[in-house]
């Protein structure tokens, strides 16, 4: 019932903006139906009370609690200070609009914008529109969720087109749009390009820890940044790292990490001063941004066909290190802000990555123009959402850069790109096994190969046939299957190559860390490299099999049944990771039934008895392991 309502919320959400656009892909009668039936199963659901142009003005409306902003430290020294002996949890910081939602008895009733942090403007009406925020949740008690409003990259130019088709004002920045549309009077429904994320709850008493808020948010729904808890310092610098990274990579804006205890009890000793929280403390980056002058925007073709932009800037010193090459994200940055040589734009280098573009600063006069066709191979490009892409299946370009991915993945050592490009030129590689293939001679034959030199570049090679699965499969290139996507489908139980081969889409599903989409994507990309991995098991490869974690429950096979504390997935990881079987009935070789139910009425539990196979709690099993 209860998944209904989630999929009639957003289905009506989804129909309606539509029908705002003027794309209606539905009769009115059959968006009539979709209401009625939601109105049947939660009459008090709020997505009924969709409007496309305000009705209640911009009423200032008090905070129970005050939303107040946080204390910053700008290294790490000042951080570890502050964060003294206790454990902490860090988030990364999304850099957009704080918002509150209040909930009663499961209900979104109010939402709200930080304003001064006592008093907020009342936006209930927009944040309807987003989609993927829940409007009904599992929690009856009346509590406050706090979070980010942000615009991703890709629905910030979506929205960005929608905005110019209704004749409005082309959108400037990522933030600046969506502090925008909250201000709006008309066009509410373009709210639904925003997305929220969640990291705080209050009122909930239950609570005894930060990191437990991160779950029970993610249980109802909601978006929640990525979450880590820190029981020493070590991991303090590598979660900063990775944030870093996240601000050049990742598909929405962050600006920095939000370190908070975990003890809720000390969290409240500590309490607040006038401004801040003195139990959550924000770690920022100190960016420093430059201008520059764009000289020429060239573009290259990725693996996986995708055009990504880069600008030769006139040479400008930052952050200690002359800059010439900026990165201009996509196609649908440079088109957005109608990137061209001449044009002054503001770049920024954070820590150690590459600089990117932030802001135009001056136009040029020439006229804007991009790639109609693919650098390598000259074929017709086509855009792909917000990205440029070059479809042809045997794109040279494309095709170096899947033989590098390989070959940095699988550890090749002394193989350089440029040598590559050698080894594509005269022929003597076309596929990733052609490696493979190369003898001593071949090398010898090219430019500034000695025999040591030959002989050891033949060897590095031949020594990859013996690797270890992860390693293995995160080197095929295939969609969505970065090292740790591998890891999890490995220790999720699928540790040997022919298990790979055979994997279903239910299985995939399952193993966390997999939805729908991504589960679909990474299966269609792993069926597609079949004969490549074939051909490389042929030409000798020998893939170790996982070794097995030897604990208590090492091959015992273990079935789960009724309602856990956690999600299913994540118990049954932890059965694989330790060792253990994770099996779908019961019968007499079941080793343990795991369930936290006492009333004897589920067949699996009744099967448990009669086979007198051991019942244990969910509380028996964490000691056990
Ligand atoms: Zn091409």
């Amino acid at each position: 019932m209860k998944n209904r309502v989630q999929e009639l919320e957003k289905l009506i959400i989804h129909h309606k903006s539509l029908y705002y656009s003027g794309k209606p892909e539905i009769s009115d009668h059959e968006y009539d139906a979709l209401e009625n039936e939601l109105k049947k199963l939660d009459s008090e659901n709020s997505v009924l009370n969709l409007i496309g142009s305000v009705s209640t003005n911009l009423e200032k409306v008090k905070h129970d609690q005050k939303m107040l902003s946080l204390d910053k430290v700008y290294n790490l020294e000042e951080l570890i200070k502050w964060k003294g002996s206790d454990e902490i949890v860090s988030t990364f910081k999304v850099d957009g609009v704080s918002c509150s939602l209040i909930y009663d008895n499961g209900h979104l009733v109010l939402a709200k914008t930080r304003g001064d942090g006592s008093f907020g403007e009342d936006i209930t009406d927009k944040v309807r529109w987003i989609e993927e925020l829940p409007k009904t949740i599992s929690i009856k008690e009346k509590i406050e969720i706090r979070g980010e409003l942000y615009a991703n990259e890709k629905n910030f130019f979506l929205l960005s087109d929608e905005m110019i088709s209704r004749g409005l004002e082309k959108p400037t920045s990522q933030r600046n749009i969506v502090a925008g549309l909250m201000g709006r009077k008309e066009h509410l429904d373009l709210c639904r390009f925003i997305t929220f994320m969640g990291f705080d709850v209050l009122g909930l008493n239950s609570l005894k820890t930060e990191i437990e808020k991160e779950k029970i948010l993610s249980k109802n729904g909601f978006n929640t940044p990525r979450v880590t808890l820190h029981k020493n310092n070590n991991t303090i610098e590598e979660e900063i790292e990775n944030a870093r990274i996240f601000m050049s990579e990742g598909d929405y804006q962050i600006d920095g990490v939000v370190f908070t205890y975990n003890d809720i009890l000390k969290q409240n000793e500590l309490g607040n001063t006038a401004h801040h929280p003195r139990f959550k403390m924000a770690f920022k980056f100190m960016g420093e941004s430059k201008t520059t002058k764009i000289q020429e925007i060239t573009w290259q073709v990725s693996r996986n066909g995708f055009l990504t932009p880069v600008a030769e800037v006139e040479p400008v010193e930052l952050s200690g290190a002359m800059i010439s090459r900026v990165t201009l994200h996509n196609y649908g940055m440079v088109r957005q802000f109608e990137l061209k040589s001449g044009d002054e734009i503001e770049i920024i280098r954070s820590g150690e990555v590459i600089p990117k573009f932030l802001s135009v600063i001056k136009s040029s006069e020439s006229k804007f123009s991009y790639p109609k066709n693919c650098p390598s191979c000259n074929s017709d490009l086509v855009v792909k959402e917000i990205r440029l892409m070059c479809i042809n299946e045997f794109c040279p370009g494309k095709n170096k850069e899947i033989i590098l991915n390989f070959i940095v993945k699988i550890g090749i050592e002394d193989l350089s790109s440029k040598r590559l490009d050698e080894l594509l030129r005269v022929g003597l590689v076309k596929t990733i096994p052609d490696l493979y293939k190369l003898t001593v001679a071949d090398f010898m034959g090219l430019e500034k190969v000695k025999d040591k030199l030959a002989e050891k570049l033949y060897e590095n090679i031949q020594k990859t046939k013996s690797t270890d699965l992860i390693t293995f499969l995160s080197s095929l290139g295939i969609t969505g299957g970065a090292y740790n996507k591998c890891e999890k489908v490995v220790h999720a139980g699928f540790d040997d190559i022919e298990k790979i081969l055979n994997l279903t889409f239910e299985q995939l599903k399952s193993i966390d860390g997999f939805a729908e989409k991504s589960a679909e994507d990474f299966l269609q990309s792993l069926r597609e490299k079949h004969p490549l991995i074939k051909e490389l098991i042929q030409l000798g490869f020998e893939i170790k099999k996982e070794e097995k974690k030897q604990t208590i429950i090492t091959d015992k096979k273990i079935c789960i049944t009724g309602a856990l504390s956690e999600k299913r997935s994540v118990i049954e990881d932890k059965i694989r990771e330790n060792g253990g079987v994770v099996v779908g009935s019961v019968s007499k070789n079941t080793d343990y039934l795991l369930t936290n139910e006492t009333d004897p009425n589920s067949s699996k539990f009744k099967k448990a008895l009669e086979l007198k196979i051991p019942i244990i709690t969910e509380e028996q099993f964490f000691k056990m392991i």
